[in-house]
């Protein structure tokens, strides 16, 4: 089986513009950039998705991206960012090793973000009220 992408820049078998690294993350640069500067940030250890990553993984994650978007923000001369998790293929996930996208996004830069629907009459209340979710969650 293929190794995964990811876990070859880690490991320095493919080249990457590296940003920021420690010893459990590594942050480089998207290879087919949304802005310049567009960067992602990894675990070292391979997880396939977020679900599948330990919470104190995924806490050092948000650390070191909110490090990071504050270091891209002002080397990019930018005032604001999108961070992105896709999430499985259907939401466009491509290499399944956990990442967070950080998006430098400038006025008018001609990138859109999703365009909201509207709920029906009643469909929210229904919706909210979706067993699935923990009640711990509520
Ligand atoms: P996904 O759709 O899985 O959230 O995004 C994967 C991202 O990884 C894409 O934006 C893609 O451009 C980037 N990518 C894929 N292969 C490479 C690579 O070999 N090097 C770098 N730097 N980025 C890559
Ligand atoms: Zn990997």
């Amino acid at each position: 089986m293929q190794e995964c992408v990811f876990c070859q820049i880690v490991e320095g078998k493919i080249p990457s513009h590296k940003i920021y690294e420690d010893s459990m993350f590594l942050v480089f640069l998207d290879i087919s950039p949304v802005n310049p500067g567009h960067a992602l940030v990894i675990p070292k250890a391979h997880y396939p998705d977020l679900p599948a990553t330990p919470d104190e993984v995924l806490s050092g994650l948000a650390v070191t991206l909110k490090k990071v978007a504050a270091a891209i923000m002002k080397a990019m001369g930018v005032q604001g960012f999108n961070v992105t998790v896709n999430n499985g293929s259907v939401a466009g996930q491509v290499v399944e090793h956990v990442h967070f996208h950080v998006i430098p996004r400038l006025a008018n830069d001609g990138q859109d973000i999703w365009h909201g629907k509207s709920y029906a009459e009643g469909e929210g209340a229904a919706v909210a009220a979706c067993p699935s979710p923990p009640a711990s969650w509520r």
